[in-house]
C-alpha cells in the first residue's frame, strides 16, 4: 500500500501493462491505483469504438482478462466473429461477444454524447473494477505505421500484419492538438509515485507522452517516476518493441529505454540479463535496480509489484534524507 494513500500512477499500454497492472492489483488496494492508458491503437471495428489497451486493463481490473490470450475476456466465445465471416465482413481483428458487449456499450455512450473519460469511469464502474482508469486523451491520436505498403493504423499492422512487415517509422497522428483528458495531469502532478510500465516504449507509451503537456507534468511532478523496462536481454519479451524502437532511433537495450524517458526517470528496474548495461548506466548517474522482471505467472506479477512499491519507498526515503542534508548543509552555512 502507498504510505501516504495517495494513488500509484501507472502509464501503460497492451499486454505487459496488463501483466504488470494485474501484479500491482495485487501487491496494493487497487483503489489506490490510477492507470493513465493510451488510446493511439483504438479504432473502429464493424461500427464499434473498440479501445484495445483501455479494454484489457478493465478486464484485468475486473478479473475478467483471458489469462491465456492475455487480451479480451477469459472464456468467451466468437460466435459474432464468426457469423460476421460468414457474411463476408472483415474478421482480421478477434473480438469476443462478451468483447463486442462492451464495444457496443462504449459506442452507445459516446454516441449519447459522453466523452471517452466519461465513458470508461462508467464501463469501469459497471464492470467493477476497483480502480481508476483514465485515457491519456479524448482527442482523438491514432498511431500509423509507415512500411513499404503505405502507412497503416497499428491494429493493421500489429493483428492485420502479425507485426512482420518492416516498419519505416511510426507518428501519433492527431497528437499535436490533442490535450490530456481530465484528471490525467492532477494525477501525475498528485500521485505517490508514477510507475512506467513494462509495454512498448514506441506504441504503448509513446503516444501517451506524445500528448502536449503530458511529458512536462511528469518532468515537474514532485512524485519518483519508476519505469519498468520491457527489454530482457537486449530483446522484448513479446511483440514488436524492438523493431519499433530501432524505427525511431532508440537503441534496443536499456540506454534505448533510459534514452525514451530520460527527461523525466527517476529509477529504471530492468533485468538480470542486461546488469552489464545496468551499471553502465548507473556510471552515467541513472538509478537502475536489476531483479528478474519476467513475469510468467500470477507470483512473478504480484512479486514485480511488491519490487516496485518497494522501490517506491526507497526513493521517497533517498529523498527526504537528501533534503535533510541538503537543509543541514544550507543551516550549517548560514550560521
Ligand atoms: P502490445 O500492444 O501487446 O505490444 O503491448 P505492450 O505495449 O504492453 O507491449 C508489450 C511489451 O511488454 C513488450 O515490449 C514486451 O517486451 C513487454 N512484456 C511482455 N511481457 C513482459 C514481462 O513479463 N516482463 C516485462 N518486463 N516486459 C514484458
Amino acid at each position: 500500500m502507498s504510505a501516504s494513500g495517495k494513488p500509484i500512477v501507472v502509464l501503460t499500454g497492451g499486454t505487459g501493462g496488463a501483466k504488470f497492472v494485474a501484479g500491482l492489483a495485487a501487491a496494493m488496494p487497487p483503489k489506490e491505483i490510477t492507470c493513465i492508458v493510451n488510446t493511439g491503437d483504438d479504432l473502429d471495428w464493424w461500427g464499434l469504438r473498440v479501445c484495445p489497451d483501455l479494454d484489457s486493463i478493465t478486464y484485468v481490473l475486473s478479473g475478467r482478462l483471458s489469462r491465456e490470450r492475455g487480451w479480451g475476456v477469459e472464456g468467451d466465445t466468437f460466435l459474432c466473429r464468426d457469423a460476421m465471416k460468414a457474411y463476408g465482413a472483415p474478421a482480421w481483428f478477434s473480438v469476443g461477444d462478451k468483447d463486442v458487449a462492451l464495444h457496443l456499450l462504449r459506442t452507445q455512450l459516446l454516441r449519447g454524447g459522453k466523452s471517452l473519460s466519461e465513458a470508461t469511469a462508467e464501463i469501469t464502474t459497471r464492470l467493477g473494477a476497483d480502480a481508476c482508469i483514465l485515457p491519456m486523451s479524448n482527442s482523438p491520436v491514432e498511431t500509423r505505421v509507415g512500411t513499404p505498403e503505405g502507412e497503416l493504423g497499428f491494429e493493421e499492422y500489429f493483428v492485420g500484419r502479425r507485426f512482420q512487415v518492416p516498419v519505416e517509422y511510426v507518428r501519433f497522428q492527431g497528437s499535436e492538438s490533442a490535450r490530456p483528458a481530465p484528471g490525467v495531469l492532477d494525477a501525475i502532478a498528485s500521485a505517490e509515485a508514477i510507475v512506467i510500465a513494462p509495454s512498448n516504449p514506441v506504441t504503448s507509451i509513446g503516444p501517451i507522452l506524445a500528448v502536449p503537456g503530458i511529458r512536462e507534468a511528469l518532468a515537474h511532478t514532485g512524485a519518483p517516476v519508476i519505469a519498468i523496462s520491457p527489454l530482457v536481454g537486449k530483446a522484448a519479451v513479446s511483440g514488436p518493441a524492438a523493431a519499433l524502437m530501432a524505427a525511431s532511433g532508440l537503441p534496443v537495450s536499456l540506454f534505448g529505454i533510459a534514452k525514451a524517458y530520460h527527461e523525466f526517470m527517476d529509477v529504471l528496474i530492468a533485468d538480470y540479463a542486461d546488469a552489464a548495461d545496468a551499471s553502465v548506466l548507473v556510471q552515467s548517474g541513472v538509478r537502475v535496480h536489476t531483479t528478474d522482471i519476467i513475469m510468467r505467472n500470477d507470483e512473478d506479477k504480484k512479486r514485480l509489484g511488491l519490487l516496485t512499491i518497494l522501490m517506491v519507498e526507497q526513493y521517497s526515503r533517498l529523498r527526504t534524507a537528501d533534503a535533510r542534508q541538503a537543509t543541514a548543509v544550507t543551516q550549517g552555512t548560514q550560521s
